[in-house]
């Protein structure tokens, strides 16, 4: 079997948990869940998934910490195109929104966005997926992307979907579980974020920085965190920028 992210066949049954097998690769070190749901027991399992009550609880103070986040990030971009992916409940879109910039939210699931703008009724939403907003030719300068990547089958079209979407100059900013943490590398198996098939890719730094580069964004730098979750920021370089030698930069990048 390929590795789902770095395509290569060199892996270790790793455990099992809630009916399904988990692997690792032996090349970029994600675990994944083989074999992977079909696509109808997925799109069943995530119908009504904002009405899960991680997604509607404490808004208010879901937004405040975004609106920190965004402060930081809006430093960070030369403009004001903002696209929140995944955007479940909109409080990141309102937190962008409310620091003047031109925001917009996306999920697959239209009771998400439907909760949102009703939640949020200044605020941009859209139900549609990133690869179809890519083929449309939409560019943004700052890209918000949390806790999605680690439910996805297949990486590999929704990372080019997100370069296409970045403006050149553009920040990436990423979150996803961390299975590399001190905190859980012990009894990984027992971690509330081992949860197939809600989650099927498992990240830790080298996996999720692998795939990044592999699609071509620089500056990939990882922010520091006490809790298990890899927060991640990376550039699309200027279209006339040469590439950089591979393990140049990537961690000494200013952002
Ligand atoms: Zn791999």
């Amino acid at each position: 079997m390929e590795c789902p992210s770095c395509f290569q066949t060199e892996t270790t049954f790793y455990g099992s948990k809630n009916a399904h097998d988990l692997y690792e690769c032996q090349h970029c070190t994600l675990i994944y869940v083989h074999p992977m749901p079909a696509p109808d027991a997925l799109a069943a399992f995530y119908h009504d998934y904002h009405k899960t009550p991680q997604y509607t609880r404490k808004l208010k103070s879901k937004q405040r910490r975004a609106t920190k986040r965004i402060w930081s990030l809006k430093r960070l971009s030369k403009g004001k195109r903002f696209i929140d992916i995944g955007c479940n409940a909109g409080f990141a879109v309102e937190a962008a929104r409310s620091l003047g910039l031109d925001a917009l939210g996306i999920d697959l699931d239209s009771s998400s966005i439907e909760f949102a703008q009703r939640q949020y009724p200044l605020a941009q939403f859209q139900t549609i997926s990133a690869e179809a907003l890519a083929a449309q030719g939409e560019g943004f300068d700052i890209i918000y992307c949390c806790e999605v990547i680690e439910h996805l089958a297949n990486p590999q079209t929704f990372l080019d979907a997100l370069y296409t979407l970045l403006n050149d100059g553009g920040v990436l900013f990423l979150t996803t579980p961390d299975i590399g943490h001190f905190s859980v590398k012990q009894n990984l198996l027992d971690w509330t974020a081992i949860r197939p098939p809600e989650h099927l890719l498992y990240f830790a730094k080298p996996s999720l920085k692998q795939l990044l580069e592999t699609h071509q964004f620089s500056k990939v730098n990882f922010r520091p965190n006490f809790k298990p979750t890899l927060k991640v920021l990376a550039q699309k370089r200027a279209a006339n920028a040469t590439r950089p030698q591979q393990g140049q930069g990537s961690d000494k990048a200013a952002i």
